[in-house]
C-alpha cells in the first residue's frame, strides 16, 4: 500500500524543528557558485546520520568552464560538489531535486541567524535543501515501502545557470536511470502554503554573450590610423536589437538587453578595447534556437567589417518544462498536503532556472511555493525572509510526491 500522505504530512511536523535547525545552520554558511565544501558537507553529514548513501556528483570542472566563469564574473570555480543520495533501489526512478547554493549579496535581513559573509541565501536555497533532507528522513523510514526508487539531487551553482548541467553531464540521471523529477522553489511575496505552477515551458531560457572587441587605440584626432572597438560595439548593440525586432516572432515575447557595455578612459583616446554583454531570455524554444545562432554570426560580421578581432564567451540555460501528464498526475498529491483550494496554475516566469537541464532530458514538473505574503521582500532582495512554516510542508510534498508516483508507476511489490 505505501505510506499515506496523512502520515507523510504528520511526520514532516514532527520533523520541523530538525528541518529549521538544518535550514538556520546552511543559512549561515551560505556559499556561491559551484564549489560549496562546507555546505555539501553538511548535506552529506546528515545523509550519513540518517542512513541513507550517497555519493559525491560533480568533481573537476574543465578549464574551459573555469576560464568562462571568470570571464562572465564570477569567482574562480574549479570544481562542483553536487551530492546524489538514493532511497529504495531500482526501477521506476522519481529525482528530487533541491538548489543548495547562495548569492553574492550582503544580507540585510536582521534574523538572528543572518549570514556573517558577503554570501547570503536570499535565494531561499538553504530552505530547498533542508526541505529534502526532511523528506529525505521520511522516505528513509518508509523504503522497504518504496515500489522503485527515489533520487536525491542536491544541486550546487543553480544562481551560475550550470549547476544542474554539471550533474547531468555527470551522470546524475543514470543507475538508476530517472524517470521523471520534481522540483520547487520558495516564493516569499506568496502566501505561505499556496502552489503555482505552469504546465509546459514555465522558465524563460538565458543566453548570455561575453563580447570583447579587440581594436587598436591611439590619438582621437587620427582615426584613420586606428581601429575604434568602441564604434564597432555600438554597432553591434544596434543590430543585435534591431536582430529581434526583424528575425523573432512577436508572439515569442524575447527579451534582449546589454547590461554591460564598457571601454575607454579619456576623451582624446581611442582605446584598444570595448567590451559589452548581452544577455537574451525567452519562452520561445524555437526563437532562442534561431538567436542562439544568429548573435555570434552578427558580431562577426560587424566585428570584421570595421577591421576588428574578438572574444567571444557563451552561456546558455535552457527554458525549464512541466510535463502535463506529470502535473496531471503530481497536482492531486501535492493538493493532499496542502489543500485542493492552494494549488493554482500561473504562467511562466520569465526569469531562468537550470533545473531545465533536467527537463530537458526527463518529464519533469517544477512548483513555486508560497514562503510569505504579498508585500514581502522579493527573492533576490538582501532584506528576504521566509516564512519557516513552509519547510515542513515542503519536506511534505517532496516525499508525498515520491511516495505517491512510485506507488502509481511503481513495480508491483510481492
Ligand atoms: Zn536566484
Ligand atoms: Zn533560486
Amino acid at each position: 500500500m505505501g505510506i499515506s500522505a496523512e502520515e507523510i504530512k504528520k511526520r514532516a511536523y514532527q520533523l520541523e524543528n530538525q528541518i529549521i535547525k538544518d535550514r538556520r545552520h546552511l543559512h549561515q554558511i551560505a556559499e556561491i557558485g559551484t564549489d560549496l565544501p562546507k555546505t555539501s558537507a553538511y548535506i552529506q553529514q546528515r545523509l550519513t546520520e540518517m542512513g541513507i548513501s550517497w555519493k559525491a556528483c560533480g568533481g573537476a570542472l574543465p578549464e574551459k568552464l573555469t576560464a568562462d566563469f571568470v570571464e562572465a564574473g564570477f569567482p574562480k570555480m574549479e570544481k562542483a560538489t553536487g551530492v546524489l543520495a538514493q532511497i529504495g533501489h531500482g526501477s521506476p526512478c522519481i529525482l528530487l531535486r533541491a538548489d543548495m547554493d547562495a548569492l553574492p549579496l550582503k544580507e540585510d535581513s536582521g534574523l538572528e541567524f543572518q549570514s556573517c559573509s558577503s554570501a547570503s541565501h536570499m535565494c531561499g536555497h538553504d530552505s530547498h535543501a533542508a526541505m529534502l533532507l526532511g523528506a529525505a528522513q521520511i522516505l528513509k523510514e518508509h523504503e522497504d515501502q518504496l515500489q522503485g526508487s527515489v533520487k536525491l539531487m542536491f544541486q550546487p551553482g543553480e544562481e551560475t545557470g550550470a549547476g544542474a548541467r554539471i550533474m547531468v553531464e555527470n551522470g546524475a540521471l543514470t543507475s538508476p536511470k530517472v524517470d521523471v523529477a520534481f522540483g520547487l522553489h520558495v516564493q516569499p511575496t506568496e502566501a505561505t502554503g499556496t502552489i503555482g505552477y505552469a504546465a509546459g515551458v514555465n522558465s524563460a531560457s538565458l543566453d548570455t554573450f561575453i563580447l570583447k572587441i579587440q581594436g587598436s587605440g591611439g590619438h582621437s584626432s587620427q582615426p584613420q590610423l586606428c581601429v575604434d572597438p568602441l564604434m564597432i560595439l555600438n554597432q553591434v548593440y544596434q543590430a543585435l536589437n534591431l536582430l529581434v525586432t526583424r528575425e523573432a516572432d512577436p508572439a515569442a515575447m524575447v527579451t534582449l538587453t546589454c547590461g554591460v557595455a564598457k571601454g575607454g578612459t579619456a576623451v582624446n583616446i581611442i582605446p584598444d578595447k570595448a567590451e559589452l554583454h548581452i544577455g537574451m531570455r525567452t519562452l520561445d524554444v524555437e526563437a532562442a534556437e534561431h538567436l542562439k545562432q544568429r548573435i555570434p554570426e552578427m558580431i562577426d560580421h560587424y566585428v570584421k567589417a570595421w577591421n576588428g578581432t574578438y572574444e567571444l564567451t557563451e552561456f546558455h540555460t535552457p527554458c525549464t518544462f512541466s510535463d502535463q501528464g506529470l502535473c496531471e498526475s503530481l497536482v492531486p498529491h501535492l493538493a493532499e498536503i496542502v489543500g485542493a483550494d492552494k494549488v493554482h496554475q500561473i504562467p511562466p516566469m520569465t526569469g531562468t532556472e537550470d533545473f531545465g537541464y533536467v527537463t530537458k532530458e526527463v518529464p519533469g514538473m517544477f512548483v513555486f511555493v508560497g514562503a510569505g505574503q504579498r508585500g514581502n521582500a522579493p527573492l533576490h532582495s538582501p532584506k528576504m525572509v521566509l516564512d519557516e512554516a513552509v519547510l515542513p510542508l515542503g519536506a511534505a510534498l517532496h516525499a508525498n510526491a515520491a511516495a505517491a508516483w512510485l506507488r502509481e508507476n511503481g513495480r508491483e511489490t510481492v
